[in-house]
């Protein structure tokens, strides 16, 4: 049998997109709850249960500036009552609210006692000595009841929430000015090949910019993780063992070239030296070549990916594979962006056997998709235009104009 690298690729398995993302997932596990200040608590999941120390609100108030009533007094237009106070947010009146009395209220002020109804300022003449009620109110309305948003003892989030801005309100009125989350992940970001340089320095002969490096720290910031790019690996094992040395000091390691089948691809041997490297041909375009595995280290396995090193590949290849392995880390329960169905406006083919995802634009309104032009896997651009990935079966030799296809839409994110 040969031994050249086209043998080689002959003889790797073949994955689905789904196979590849299952085994992904069981390796992953959800990092350690860790204490963070209530506003570091954003875009976190809470890993613990979050039960209210009091009522919120604490005490019965007002909903509107008005009079602080005896609903009894109000029951027919026109009454005329007595005003007898007036109470502020912050303060508490001076005196309860007998009959035919009125007490001047403004929004979120204590309700006095004997008050259990508040007529807007609007409904009334604003008077201040004497009130005329112009309308007859409902009694109890305009009164918000304490322990009416939360009780005291309350469950009021579970492990497992995602904390967007109304949750971390909600934690804030509970008094919680630190709160246990699942740490986010630190990820650590390794461009490969003797063709790159710095963006900083203009490219020589055969020398092309450094693209990944910045496009997957910033898609590694972008699921709301931090990064820490170690910039250029050469296309030497030493290179790269010795980059990879310092990648073990992330939580997960994201590589990107170097992991065909070419005479300078180092990442699996120097990989499986320094952990276990599993390479996978999946059945996907662009993108078909994906290694997973973990570097052994002093602070336990660090999951590796090696992504394929064109730009499109590599930014689709987190997309499915990483990104989900990131939130998943980050105690995320819903891993995957949401989907739609679409009309396709431009007629697309692809390879039968392998999964496709055209970069496309996806137009909610008029349930339209269209695909964002030259797909070729160097031509970031054509990812630059999307807000959606056009997701065509393995199976499909294409599809047509006017079918209607599944789009993964790029530009959302999972709600929790
Ligand atoms: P490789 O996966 O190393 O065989 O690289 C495949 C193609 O992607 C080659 O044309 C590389 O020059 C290109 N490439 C690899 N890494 C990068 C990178 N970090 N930025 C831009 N292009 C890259
Ligand atoms: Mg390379």
């Amino acid at each position: 049998m040969s031994t050249s690298p086209s043998a080689g690729r002959a003889a790797l398995s073949t994955l689905t997109v789904d196979e590849a993302l299952a085994r992904i997932l069981t390796r992953i596990a959800p990092l350690e709850p860790t204490e963070v200040g209530l506003i570091d608590a954003l875009g976190g999941v809470l890993a613990e249960d979050a039960v209210a120390d009091r009522d919120v609100p604490p005490f019965r108030n007002s909903a509107m500036d008005g009079y602080a009533v005896r609903g009894t007094d109000v029951s027919v237009d026109g009454v005329k009552l007595r005003v007898v106070g007036s109470v502020g947010a912050g303060s508490v009146a001076a005196r309860g609210v007998a009959a035919g009395e009125a007490i001047r209220i403004m929004t979120g002020a204590p309700m006095p006692d004997g008050a259990d109804t508040v007529v807007r300022v609007e409904d009334t003449d604003n008077g201040t000595a004497m009130v005329t009620i112009h309308k007859a109110t409902r009694p109890g309305v305009a009164v918000r009841q304490a322990g009416e948003d939360l009780r005291s003892g309350e469950r009021v989030l579970s492990r497992g929430t995602l904390l967007r801005p109304a949750e971390i309100g909600v934690l804030a009125s509970i008094g919680r000015a630190k709160v246990m989350v699942v740490r986010r992940p630190n990820v650590a970001v390794l461009s490969t090949g003797d063709e790159l340089v710095d963006i900083e320095s203009g490219p020589g002969p055969g020398q092309i910019r450094d693209t990944n490096r910045y496009s997957l720290a910033a898609a590694v910031r972008a699921t709301g993780c931090a990064a820490f790019e170690l910039g250029i690996a050469r296309d030497s094992a030493d290179d790269l063992r010795h980059a990879l040395g310092n990648a073990a000091f992330g939580d997960l390691v994201v590589t990107s070239g170097g992991v065909s089948v070419g005479d300078h691809d180092h990442v699996k041997p120097v990989v499986d030296a320094m952990g276990k490297m599993d390479f996978w041909s999946i059945a996907l375009r662009p993108g078909r070549p994906l290694a997973f595995g973990e570097l052994r280290t002093k602070r336990g396995a660090v999951p590796i990916f090696g992504l394929p090193g064109n730009p499109v590949s590599a930014l689709l290849t987190f997309e499915l594979f990483v990104r989900p392995a990131l939130l998943k880390m980050a105690g995320r329960s819903n891993l995957h962006r949401p989907r739609a169905e679409a009309r396709l406006l431009d007629r697309i083919e692809k390879p039968g056997g392998l999964r496709t995802f055209a970069r496309g634009i996806y137009d909610a309104a008029a349930g339209t998709v269209r695909s964002t032009g030259a797909q070729g896997s160097g031509i970031l651009r054509s990812m630059s235009l999307a807000n959606a990935l056009i997701d065509l079966p393995e199976a499909a030799p294409g599809a047509e104009v006017g079918e209607t296809v599944t789009v993964v839409l790029t530009d959302r994110t999972e709600d929790h």
